[in-house]
């Protein structure tokens, strides 16, 4: 059995939520999309990524998960978003970050695009299951700047791969052994807010999910709130 809660809020700044997530329980499907800000029509990226990834894990879920299937669906995604984007003047351009979790019995299968994380609180600590792909992570990872220098760093949002903008996306998929620890997806409305020691100390503190949910959001408003916050955190029971 999973539990799962969650909480998608406007923030303190901006005047509408571009966020969208999905949660089902019982399929143990669960998705968060971050429509582009600065581009048209970010409400609208998010909304079809949504529709269109959680449709097509719906039409497919007679065999077992896989991983081809995960990005199969985020692919699917991809398509909607760009050819709306063609085919409609006022959405041209319109694009979306996703990240999607598909838990079946004891396996965890990722896949995302752009910079909305997915992390696991395990019995050591918080675990960032996602590299975000932005600028700022590939100076990162080359050692070019620290985590400490991104997290306030102006160019902190800028994405070198989101949904929506290419007729093709590569998606960054993995799949892990899954023991029911809580799992949080989410936008960068929360992490740009929040410290990762922050996060799993507002996790530990709140078993529910659903009230670490609205913690979360809480906190990040409460630290100024410069984005669209949403948080899905799920659990095995
Ligand atoms: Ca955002």
């Amino acid at each position: 059995m999973l539990w799962a809660g969650a909480r998608s809020d406007v923030g303190k700044v901006r005047l509408k939520n571009e966020d969208a997530f999905y949660i089902d329980s019982a399929r143990g499907h669960f998705i968060v999309a971050d429509g582009l800000g600065g581009h048209p029509a970010g409400e609208v990226a998010s909304a079809l990524a949504v529709d269109e990834i959680r449709r097509h894990l719906q039409a497919n879920e007679a065999g077992s998960p896989s991983l081809r299937l995960l990005r199969e669906a985020v692919e699917a995604g991809n398509s909607v978003v760009y050819q709306s984007s063609m085919e409609n003047p006022g959405l041209y351009g319109m694009g979306t970050t996703v990240v999607v979790s598909l838990i079946r019995k004891s396996r965890l299968l990722l896949a995302h695009v752009g910079d909305s994380r997915c992390y696991l609180l395990s019995s050591e600590g918080l675990v960032r299951l996602t590299e975000d792909h932005t600028v700022l992570f590939e100076m990162i990872k080359e050692g070019l700047l620290s985590e400490q220098e991104a997290f306030s760093h102006p160019y902190r949002g800028v994405l070198n791969r989101s949904l929506g903008l290419e007729p093709h996306v590569q998606v960054d998929c993995r799949e892990l052994p899954y023991g029911g620890e809580p799992l949080l997806l989410c936008t960068d409305g929360l992490t740009d807010m929040l410290r990762d020691q922050e996060i799993e100390e507002i996790l530990r503190a709140n078993p529910d999910p659903q009230k670490a949910c609205d913690a979360l959001v809480q906190a990040a408003n409460e630290m100024g709130g410069r984005d669209n916050i949403t948080a899905v955190l799920v659990k095995g029971s």
